[in-house]
Parts: structure tokens; C-alpha cells; sequence
């Protein structure tokens, strides 16, 4: 197996930092071992696994620009190879992902030379970019929908920040086997405060940012030191990493989660996959985890009798 190239990722990383006295703020996310992690539990062509390693990175961009206690749920919706891509992170950054795909168009969009520089556009095709953040406790639900635009999903998530939250964003995602990363700049609204340049100054910084980001290569987001990266963005400001969390992979799939599945279902869906499977075997799309459920466990969930379970005998 091929090696990672050195500077690569041994930790999984979130930063959030700001520009010293003025209003620009962002993220920069480097992920190595929960992206080897994460993608050891589907079977993804390469441009696939990257778009996945984009997406997962994008979610944590995205849900570490809010303040929320659950699940942040990044989604492609296209008509391309790649139907639906599902990227989630929750508040303390656990992250988990899949795709669902047509190979024979992956592996004919890939014979195509113009799809290989980016092949985003030609996998995910035309479509919608969903977000969507669900509270743990509170009922509560936000939802904001773009449509996929600019040939990338950088592109996509800075047209999603403009037009849903007004921020002007500038966004660069990489991915490819070994670990992935991003980089988000915003410029905030100008509330004053600790802020003491001026809106104009700011503007100037985030265009200046903006340009420098459209620059940064893919191996150089993924492997050069963060420090470096910022001088370079910020053309030597001074910066301050203000938070740093860990990421980590992890299903968020449970029994518990699994017998709501299955009730929503109803009884006579799950006694006919009983009378035909002699049990109930839910795989998890994420990590493909088995949940079996035997017929009394499965039945239980009802509160059926047991002793209805279609061929079981009943002891007197
Ligand atoms: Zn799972």
C-alpha cells in the first residue's frame, strides 16, 4: 500500500481562528486517521471517496460555525453518478458519511479526460445542496437549501453561506486517500467590540483572503503546516486560533434508533419479513453494523405476544 506523504495529518483537527482587531473569522479542518476510519467502512471509487472526504470535511466547516447541541447534516442531491451523498457531524465533532452511486456511470464519467481535473460537477450533476441541523432535546429543525453551483462543493458551500446566512465565504475543500482539509474565511458583520479596524479594512482583507484561497493546491492544503498556510491567506496578519477541537469518527447508530426504524414500519411489514427471513437484520448504511433482532425481540417492540410469532411453537 502507498504511504501518506510526510505532514500529513496524525490527528484530527478543528480550529477556529480570527484576524487580529478586525471582522474576518474562520475554520480550518485537517482530518487523518477518522477519514481512514470513516471511508474503511464503504467501498468507494476514487472520485467518489473524495467528494466523500470534501463532504465530511465541509460538514465539520459547517457545524463549526454554529452553536448547537446535536447533528449537522450536510447532503448532495443530483442527478449524476453520484445520487445522494450524506455527510453528518455532531456538535462535539463525531462524523460519519455515505454515498450512494451508480459504478458504471462513475467508471464512465472517469473515461471522460475533461471530468478527471475536478470530477465533482460530472458526480454529483445537477442538484440541490441541503443543511440541515436537528437539536438533540428541543424539536427543533433548521433547513437550508442551494442548488449546487460552480463546478465544486467549495463553490456550493459559499453560495449556501451568501445566500442563506448573508456572510460573504470563501471555502477550499481537499480530499484523497490518506486525509482531507478545508479552509473557511468569513467576513462578519461588524458589531463592534473587540473590532477595531474599519468595514473597509475588513473588506479588504477578505478579498485579498479570497483571492490567495483560489491559489492554495490540494497537496498544499493537505500537507502543509496550518501556520503557513494562514500567513499565506492572510498575507502575514496576525491570526489567533481562538478554539481547537479533536474529531472523531463514530455511528451514531443504536438499538434504540433501529426499533423506532422498525416500528415506524408497522407490525404486519415486520411479521411478513419474519415469516420470510426468520428474523429481522437491519445493516447500517453508515458502518454497516448488523442490528438482528430475533422474532420475539421484534415483535416485543409492539407489544405483541410472543406466542403470535409465525412458526415458533408455543410451550404449555
Ligand atoms: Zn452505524
Amino acid at each position: 500500500m502507498q504511504q501518506p506523504a510526510a505532514g500529513r495529518a496524525r490527528i484530527d483537527i478543528v480550529q477556529r481562528f480570527a484576524v487580529k482587531q478586525q471582522s474576518v473569522r474562520g475554520q480550518f479542518v485537517r482530518l487523518g486517521p477518522a477519514w481512514l476510519a470513516l471511508r474503511e467502512h464503504g467501498d468507494y471509487p476514487e472520485p467518489v471517496r473524495r467528494m466523500l472526504g470534501e463532504a465530511v470535511t465541509a460538514a465539520v466547516l459547517l457545524a463549526s460555525t454554529l452553536k448547537f447541541q446535536g447533528e449537522l447534516t450536510l447532503q448532495l442531491q443530483g442527478d449524476g453518478a453520484v445520487r445522494l451523498l450524506v455527510a453528518q457531524c455532531t456538535n462535539d465533532f463525531r462524523i460519519r458519511a455515505v454515498a450512494r452511486f451508480d459504478r458504471e456511470r462513475v467508471e464512465a464519467s472517469l473515461r471522460d479526460t475533461a471530468a478527471l481535473t475536478d470530477p465533482f460537477a460530472v458526480l454529483a450533476g445537477a442538484g440541490t445542496l441541503v443543511v440541515t441541523v436537528e437539536a438533540d432535546r428541543l424539536a427543533s429543525r433548521y433547513q437550508g437549501v442551494v442548488p449546487i453551483s460552480g463546478g465544486s462543493l467549495a463553490a456550493s458551500l459559499e453560495h449556501y453561506f451568501e445566500t442563506s446566512e448573508q456572510l460573504p465565504t470563501a471555502v477550499v475543500l481537499g480530499a484523497d486517500d490518506f486525509g482531507t482539509a478545508g479552509l473557511l474565511v468569513q467576513r462578519m458583520p461588524d458589531h463592534g467590540g473587540i473590532v477595531t479596524a474599519s468595514v473597509d479594512t475588513a473588506k479588504q482583507t477578505f478579498a485579498a483572503a479570497r483571492a490567495a484561497i483560489g491559489g492554495v493546491q490540494r497537496d498544499e492544503l493537505l500537507a502543509r503546516p496550518p501556520e503557513d498556510l494562514m500567513r499565506r491567506v492572510f498575507n502575514g496578519l496576525d491570526v489567533r486560533v481562538h478554539e481547537s477541537h479533536l474529531v472523531g469518527f463514530r455511528c451514531r447508530c443504536s438499538r434504540e434508533r433501529v426499533s423506532g426504524m422498525l416500528r415506524s414500519l408497522g407490525l404486519e411489514e415486520v411479521r411478513s419479513i419474519i415469516a420470510e427471513q426468520q428474523s429481522v437484520t437491519v445493516t447500517c448504511e453508515f458502518c454497516h453494523r448488523p442490528w438482528r433482532f430475533d422474532p420475539v425481540d421484534a415483535l416485543q417492540l409492539f407489544g405483541a405476544p410472543v406466542d403470535q410469532v409465525p412458526g415458533s411453537t408455543t410451550l404449555n
